[in-house]
């Protein structure tokens, strides 16, 4: 019998292994359950894949990214298998896996209703019991063709195949976009059949590139999550098709842990908790993405924004001021309406045909400011700093709350400094920033370091390589993880951006930190040098919260809205046991509000227990009860955001207590 020699990549057994010739990958694991699938010569195969003298081989586990992808996506195939069952009228469109789970898109007669996804859950599991086979076969477009005759949308992915390796080749007239890919971007045309685990008979088939889990069997655990519209292909010209969302995950745990934690996020969702604590509101009067802040939502925003512009001015940043509007112009210079203005609202006409903008960006409106004298050595480094308010016209299908939206502020700064003084300066200031995220009560943070992008760049190699030379050492000093995003790097320089955990472990990009090379020569940017030649400044920018709103739904989802009290609207709230007590507690608020201390007293008609009920939804940190033993003894007592309380408190300590937590930032 022939044999072939193959490698074997993976810790327990790498080595060169000796198999008979037309052995499959999935000889190399068996007896393993994890392995779904293989790479082979780096490329992902199902574990059927044929080997061939010389392979290099690694398995891809189920509890792997990659793994987990190939789950999801082989999940939406039995997804569509249950809907063509169910609904023989159905056409398919595309199934992609996506961050978490994937999606299937149908079109059908009507949308789908929470009653079909439970009767499609049940299809599927029987289908995923009965253990179908994922079965490959190479066709010819023709055969392809003749074989979806009546999948029109399959038809139309088989025409626009031409797209090479993986994810298509972006920008070609036949781009097969990226998500389409998984049908049609691997060179050949493939179907997958569904063959019965007993008989082999075909239960299903689908266009599709794989690969695939071996048999339905092992699809560990999923869910069908809810429904959308979708037009083909993302395009408004296209039909509009039905979508179904779901997960699938490597066991029953790990659904559950996700499924917790979605649960988790829609509770914190920042739009729901605005409305629930009354902190800001979008109105449809004043458009998408364009939010209003209410009064206590202002008392958060301005606790965060004085207490940045405290440390700002510790840190020697200067304060500047500039417009919302600008000539157009200033985005000449700057370049913005060369490349950036899709994201730009549309120009107004004024002034006999002058075109004004609305600013997306305050660099430009900084750097006239350092270019409006001549600038010595001795200034640097000068670092501006704003809450500079911008307009970015967004999607209407991207804008989300605060964390995208049309209109926000940003807590923007730019520094130029010498080429010298930009290693000192990077360090520092990424101190600052992690500095600042933790005075806010973040604790866990990552690093990502863009590198430049070899086919998209201004700037010499030198000037590159020194500045992410640089970055990549700032960074190397905080003792944080560090990520690479190669080529991730905006044409105009390096960047680092800080990576914020939030309480229920999702991650957040905070603050970035970039090298420009671009603007100080856009701009004609100088300064004198000690010998008297004239030289280029290097300019970083930095967007600490990225901005006012999206830090502030941050916050308001990483704390659930219980705030600490230092940020809370509300810090304290006296309750009267009975009505006599009124007066009491106004004398303990009046003597907290000299301390700076924002106190309520509830004096309302309601009973005392629904006025604790009232707090503890307000998420008020601190509740302070009085009843007559408290006046007897010039006390209150303490009730806590957990319901847990403290009896007879002298009236003095209690206030030192709370004006304490507010100093110290410290959560209650
Ligand atoms: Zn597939
Ligand atoms: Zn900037």
């Amino acid at each position: 019998m022939s044999s072939v020699r193959v490698a074997v990549d993976r810790e327990a057994s790498a080595g060169e292994r000796s198999v008979t010739t037309g052995a499959t990958a999935a000889e190399l694991f068996t007896g393993d359950r994890k392995v779904i699938a293989a790479r082979v010569g780096g490329v992902a195969r199902d574990l059927a894949h044929v080997l061939s003298d010389g392979d290099e081989v690694e398995p891809i586990t189920v509890d792997s990214d990659e793994g987990r992808a190939i789950v999801r996506h082989s999940t939406a195939h039995v997804l569509a298998q249950a809907v063509q069952k169910l609904f023989p009228s159905a056409r398919l469109g595309i199934g992609p896996p996506i961050a978490n789970g994937f999606y299937y898109d149908f079109d059908v007669e009507r949308p789908f209703t929470p009653e079909d996804l439970k009767a499609l859950e049940g299809e599927m599991k029987k289908i995923i019991s009965s253990g179908q086979r994922f079965s490959r076969r190479v066709v010819s477009d023709s055969d392809a063709r003749a074989e979806l005759a009546d999948e029109p949308f399959k038809l139309e992915l088989i025409g626009l195949k031409g797209g090479g390796n993986g994810g298509g080749n972006p920008g070609s007239p036949t781009e097969v976009d990226a998500e389409a890919a998984v049908e049609v971007g691997g060179g050949e045309l493939t179907i997958y059949d569904n063959l019965d685990a007993r008989s082999g008979e075909l239960c299903w088939r689908d266009l599709c590139r794989g690969p695939h889990v071996p048999t339905t069997r092992h699809i560990p655990s999923f869910a069908l999550q809810r429904t959308a519209a979708a037009y083909w292909r993302g395009s408004e010209r296209n039909p509009q098709l039905q979508r179904i969302y779901g997960t699938a995950w490597e066991s029953r745990e790990a659904q559950k842990a996700y499924l917790a934690m979605l649960a988790e996020a829609e509770k914190r969702d920042h739009r729901r908790l605005g409305t629930e604590l009354d902190l800001f509101s979008i109105p449809e009067e004043i458009g998408s993405g364009l939010a209003v802040f209410h009064p206590k939502g202002g008392i958060i925003r301005r606790e965060m924004e004085d207490y940045s512009r405290r440390k700002h001015e510790q840190h020697d940043y200067s304060f500047v001021n500039t417009p919302h509007l600008t000539k157009a112009r200033l985005y000449e210079i700057s370049g913005h309406l060369d490349w950036y203005a899709d994201g730009m609202y549309p120009p107004m006409e004024l002034d006999e045909g002058q075109r004004y903008y609305l600013k997306p960006m305050n660099c430009p409106m900084h750097n006239l400011i350092f270019t409006s004298r001549g600038r010595s050595y001795r200034e640097l480094p000068l670092r501006l700093f704003e809450f500079g308010t911008v307009y970015r016209y967004e999607k209407s299908g991207v804008v989300h709350g605060l964390t995208r939206a049309r209109g926000f502020t940003q807590d923007d700064a730019h520094i130029y400094c010498t080429r010298e003084q930009m290693p000192d300066e990077l360090d520092r200031l990424l101190t600052f920033v992690i500095d600042l995220l933790r005075d806010y009560g973040l604790t866990e943070f990552y690093l990502e370091l863009s590198t430049r992008d070899p086919k998209k760049y201004v700037g010499t190699d030198e000037e590159w390589a020194e500045a992410t030379e640089t970055l990549r050492q700032a960074a190397g000093k905080q003792n944080l993880e560090l990520v690479l995003d190669p080529g991730g790097a905006a044409f105009y320089g390096p960047k680092i951006s800080v990576q914020a955990k939030d309480a229920i472990g999702r991650s957040w990009q905070m603050s970035t930190i970039q090298v420009d090379f671009q603007m100080p020569q856009r701009f004609g940017m100088e300064y004198q040098a000690p010998d008297g030649s004239r030289q280029r400044p290097v300019m970083i920018h930095r967007a600490l919260f990225g901005s006012i709103e999206r830090f502030f739904a941050v916050l308001l989802e990483h704390y659930a809205g219980a705030f600490p009290p230092w940020l809370a609207p509300v810090q304290v709230v006296g309750i009267p046991i009975t009505d006599e007590h009124v007066g009491y507690l106004r004398d303990v608020a009046a003597r907290l509000r000299a301390e700076g201390v924002r106190v309520d007293v509830d004096a309302s008609d309601e009973r005392m227990q629904k006025k604790i009920r009232t707090a503890q939804k307000q998420k008020v940190p601190f509740m302070l009860i009085a009843g007559d033993a408290d006046v007897a003894a010039g006390a209150v007592s303490f009730r806590y955001r957990d319901g847990t309380q403290r009896n007879g408190i002298a009236v003095g300590e209690a206030i030192s207590e709370i004006v304490a937590a507010v100093r110290d930032h410290r959560q209650v």
